[in-house]
């Protein structure tokens, strides 16, 4: 039986990705120090035979009894809001927590598969974005702490490789949104949601023209279970490449949720992209991946839960 490691596996994205090792028939072995997390998102796991949960802050070192064949390092705050209220925590996440994460990796000789972001890209001069596109992130930036802390732990992932031959993966993930996501992270999608739900109103940054492509959970699970088993080594993008201004997301939210909210307009924050697309040649290519969910369909299937969430508000 497969034994595998997902740090930050009570968040959104690790929590879908928990469910589908367990689906799969892996040992799941989920760590978390619910900073941003929720044991919500968890709460029908610890029913299921195979699963463990660890409550551990990843940026100290990591001891896990028994062997491992796989380590999915996926902790750390990832939203904009989190950018200013979490800083340092961010910082040592992407830093010391992937060198711990690369250390029981080496320890117990498993593959480890870092996520790490479409934010290496920063606000961009192509599009779309190929993984061989090098970025134009400001360091120094409120948006700093998030993609350096991520471009460092590419860095150190890649050392790891190729000197400690660990076997690693890089997921280069653009916006993924779905059923998990904290209803007040601060992120477009859910902020969206329950603002149209609250018959708040929307607020949209800047005049609502830079760009999103946003992708439906289920996919980016799919292409990140592919991407672990496949050989390949660098950086690999997975995303849906539909192109939308964040006005339209807005105004599909809207029409979706049936709200009569209105649209307001806010000051843009420092180093927004303006733009947003992963070109996804490469895991079309190696991992025979493209994104199935439209953003219509993938919106609909997020609906209920944050109906849910709004309702318990
Ligand atoms: P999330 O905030 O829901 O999940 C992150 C999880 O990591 C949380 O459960 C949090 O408690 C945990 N965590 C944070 N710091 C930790 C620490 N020091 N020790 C242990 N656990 C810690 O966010 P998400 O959207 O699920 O993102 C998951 C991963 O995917 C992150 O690495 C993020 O950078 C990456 N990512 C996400 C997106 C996206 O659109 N959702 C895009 C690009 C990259």
């Amino acid at each position: 039986m497969r034994r595998v490691l997902i740090t930050g596996g009570a968040g959104f994205i690790g929590s879908h990705l928990c469910r589908r090792f367990l689906d799969d028939g892996a040992d799941v072995i989920c760590m978390d120090n619910l900073l941003t997390g929720r044991l919500q998102n968890i709460e029908d796991l610890f029913r299921r035979d195979h699963f463990t949960f660890v409550k551990h802050n990843v940026t100290n070192y990591i001891h896990v009894p028994g062997p491992l064949d796989a380590v999915l390092h996926f902790a750390s705050p990832a939203s904009p809001a989190d950018f200013e209220r979490l800083p340092i925590q961010i910082l040592k996440v992407g830093a010391l927590g992937t060198h711990n994460s690369l250390g029981v990796a080496k320890e117990k000789g498993a593959r480890l598969l870092l996520a790490s972001t479409s934010e290496c890209y920063g606000d961009p001069e192509v599009n779309p974005q190929p993984e061989s596109y090098w970025g134009n992130v400001n360091p120094i930036g409120i948006r700093g702490v998030y993609d350096e802390a991520k471009r460092f732990a590419e860095a150190m992932t890649m050392a790891y490789h190729r000197y400690h031959k660990v076997d690693t993966r890089i997921v280069r993930i653009f916006n993924t949104y779905g059923p998990g996501m904290r209803p007040d992270d601060g992120r477009m999608i859910p902020a969206f949601f329950m603002q149209a739900l609250q018959n708040e109103p929307l607020t949209v940054f800047g005049d609502g023209s830079q760009t999103r492509s946003i992708n439906f959970v289920s996919d980016l699970v799919e292409g990140v279970v592919r991407l672990l088993d496949s050989d390949y080594v660098g950086p690999v993008n997975l995303g849906n490449p539909i192109e939308m201004s964040v006005l339209d997301v807005a105004q599909r939210i809207l029409k979706l949720v049936g709200s009569g909210s209105e649209i307001v307009f806010r000051e843009l924050p420092p180093d927004d992209p303006k733009v947003r697309r992963p070109d996804i040649r490469l895991a079309q290519e190696i991992l025979g991946w493209s994104p199935r969910v439209t953003p219509d369909e993938g919106l609909e299937l997020t609906l209920p839960y944050f109906r849910a969430e709004a309702e318990r508000a």
